[in-house]
């Protein structure tokens, strides 16, 4: 048989082909398809390091880490012997364990504002659930949320949503009600005086303000300098809480997230936080929390009902803390020194090229915005060019990088990407930064 062609990948194209039969689209989660940058998604068959096989048994530096979780890389040993370990004990209980206690200790260490946490089993389900705790708590029905910032599907919050809603350019779901849309105030973010406005016009029906830590679903978005702490006083001063998702950033900007980088604030902590990604280690697994005293309002001790079959899965918590307590401070700087090599190195080529870019980060993630920054808000994220993404990205996959397939998305490394796996990133990117100019 002829050599295949880097672009060719026809067991992939096979497997797609069968999904899209019996899969709406043919996958479980729509930035996967690939609909942005065009072409067939890759099939997984492992991951192991740096690294995931396609079926037609190619290899790729992998730089989307599951969207987050696998910070330590693909099956690293220890977290596949707790894994392995706690499978050999059962895989669901119905009951409390004490691996459930030992996750919410881990995280109820590492974020000093947080003393509980209720274990879930999505993001999603972490920030709907911290949506409905604001609302129980304050006796209030309306949110404020920022544009290009994802909170997972939740119907009240996919108002003009980054991640696969930006990817797509929707401006919301079709599905939602209008009565949930209506409870919901969007915001540009960055943006102070907004805010103000906002809480002006309508302060005593906020229950509260849900923002991302850092946001990283409209590539990324770091908060300007002092908006953290003006949404912080601003929802204090109207009796509204404030609710920091960090399900992307948590455990990955810092030991203690993107609160470990920014915090303490003056203004006071964030009420409420959620988290997710890298506290389940790939496993289904993600929380919300905050103090003893908001935490109390969640049944079985309070009013505002909340539950999961499978939350606190004894398999996914052990997956979380064998991750969470492999993430050493030289797992940290690790990271930080990787993405700093590859945002360098990709900077100079596309200069080389003649492609207008910025990088902007938070902590160690980072994106790439094929545009000329700074970006500070959705709309100027949305000024990124897709095509020049769309030829980079088929350029690197061609190459045996695999980027995310979107612009919108951070690019995420982690404890495994050594120094060959860089070589290879790096190796690819003056043809990218090449393809990108073409296109
Ligand atoms: N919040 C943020 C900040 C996220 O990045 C995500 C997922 N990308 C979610 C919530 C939703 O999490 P999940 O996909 O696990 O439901």
């Amino acid at each position: 048989a002829a050599p295949l062609h880097p672009s060719d990948a026809p067991a992939s194209e096979a497997l797609f082909a069968r999904a899209r039969r019996v899969v709406p689209g043919g996958v479980n989660s729509p930035v996967r398809a690939f609909r942005s940058v065009g072409g067939t998604p890759r099939f997984v068959t492992s991951a192991r390091g740096a690294y995931l096989t396609d079926a037609d048994g190619r290899e790729y530096v992998d730089l989307i880490g599951s969207w987050g979780p696998m910070i330590l890389g693909h099956t690293h040993p220890d977290v596949l012997r707790a894994v392995t370990e706690a499978a050999g004990r059962g895989f669901s209980y119905g009951t409390p364990s004490e691996n459930e206690i030992a996750l919410a200790e881990e995280i109820v260490a590492r974020i000093e504002p947080v003393e509980q946490v209720r274990l879930v089993s999505s993001g999603t389900e972490a920030t709907m659930s911290a949506l409905r705790l604001a609302r129980g708590i304050t006796g209030r029905s309306r949110v404020v949320k920022f544009a290009g910032c994802y909170h997972g599907h939740v119907d009240a919050l996919l108002a003009a949503a980054g991640s696969g809603v930006a990817t797509f350019g929707l401006p919301d779901s079709a599905g939602v009600p209008q009565s949930a849309a209506a409870e919901t105030i969007v915001l540009p973010y960055n943006d102070i005086e907004a805010l103000e406005a906002a809480f002006a016009a309508d302060g005593e029906h906020i229950a509260a303000v849900i923002t991302e830590a850092a946001p990283g679903n409209m590539g990324v978005v770091p908060p300007l300098p002092g908006f953290t702490e003006a949404l912080r006083r601003i929802t204090r001063a109207h009796g509204a809480l404030l609710i920091s998702d960090e399900v992307m950033t948590g455990f990955r900007c810092s030991r203690a997230g993107w609160y470990g980088l920014e915090g303490p604030y003056d203004s006071g902590a964030p009420d409420l936080f959620t988290f997710g990604k890298v506290m389940g280690g790939g496993f289904p697994a993600a929380a919300f929390g905050g103090s003893a005293a908001h935490m109390a309002y969640l049944a079985p001790d309070g009013p505002v009902y909340q539950a999961g079959t499978l939350s606190g899965n004894p398999v996914a918590t052990a997956a979380g803390l064998a991750t969470l307590r492999g993430c050493t401070d030289d797992v940290y700087s690790h990271l930080t020194t990787t993405a700093h090599t590859i945002a360098d190195a990709a900077a100079a080529e596309l200069t080389k090229a003649g492609v207008p870019h910025t990088i902007q980060w938070a902590g160690s993630m980072f994106s790439i915005f094929l545009t000329e920054g700074p970006v500070t808000n959705y709309d100027q994220a949305k000024t990124t060019s897709s095509p020049a993404y769309a030829a980079f990205f088929h350029s690197m996959l061609d190459q045996g990088v695999h980027l995310p397939p979107s612009a919108y998305e951070a690019w995420f490394v982690s404890a495994a990407h050594d120094d060959a796996a860089l070589d290879r990133v790096v190796e690819a990117l003056p043809e990218a930064a090449r393809a990108a100019s073409e296109s």
